[in-house]
């Protein structure tokens, strides 16, 4: 098998990440465990973020590095909190205060639409010149007023009108199957097989 270093301290994606991978033949090791810091995300778009997390997981093991980015983008608030989702309400990073402040700038926007992107970025090295690069979005719209207790994050006030469910009254593997992540997964898996 080959081994693999994922750019994260989230053992949640590392279990993610592995189930992915092990199919292509890959063991994936979180980079914490490898005495590798977080990087820095100082970048104004998610790919250059999860681009620069890889480069640095590279350089500082000397192995394959994979990691993403992530945020949840909403139309009334021209594309905020974006790359700057995890910190919306500052530091340190928290989910009911995001989820609070994100509330209270829609609270007089009748326009309530909004989507979850992610991308994965796989570079073979930290110069890698042609990194594999795979993204996803999953369209919904803000509710004002939570409902589920599932998944994480902002995933109480994202509603799927067509599903009549916010992400947070779904199964993991209901939402790994459509949302942003699971499509970004499936198109990197795909790339990786020689098949995108
Ligand atoms: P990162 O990808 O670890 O930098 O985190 C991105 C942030 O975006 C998370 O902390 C959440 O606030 C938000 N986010 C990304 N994906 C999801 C999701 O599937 N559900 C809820 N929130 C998400």
């Amino acid at each position: 098998m080959k081994r693999i270093v994922l750019a994260s301290s989230n053992s949640g994606k590392l279990r993610e990440f592995q189930q992915l991978l092990a199919s292509v033949g890959m063991e994936v090791v979180l980079q914490g465990a490898l005495g590798v810091p977080d990087a820095e995300e100082p970048h104004a778009t998610f790919v250059e973020n999860a681009l620069g997390k890889a480069r640095h997981a590279a350089m500082r093991t000397g192995l394959p590095a994979l990691a993403d980015d992530s945020g949840i983008v909403v139309e009334a608030l021209a594309g905020k909190p974006g790359v700057h989702s995890a910190r919306f309400a500052g530091e340190p990073r928290a989910d009911d205060r995001n989820n609070a402040h994100l509330i209270e700038l829609m609270r007089h926007h009748r326009d309530r639409r909004a989507h979850y992107y992610c991308v994965i970025v796989l570079v073979r090295h930290a110069a890698d010149p042609e990194p594999l690069i795979a993204d996803g979005r999953w369209h919904g719209e803000v509710i004002d007023t939570p409902r589920g207790a599932g998944g994480f994050g902002y995933d109480p006030y994202f509603l799927l009108p067509s599903l009549g469910l916010t992400a947070a009254e779904m199964t993991a593997t209901d939402k790994n199957r459509v949302s942003h992540r699971g499509i970004a997964v499936q198109r990197l898996l795909a790339l990786l097989q020689g098949r995108a």
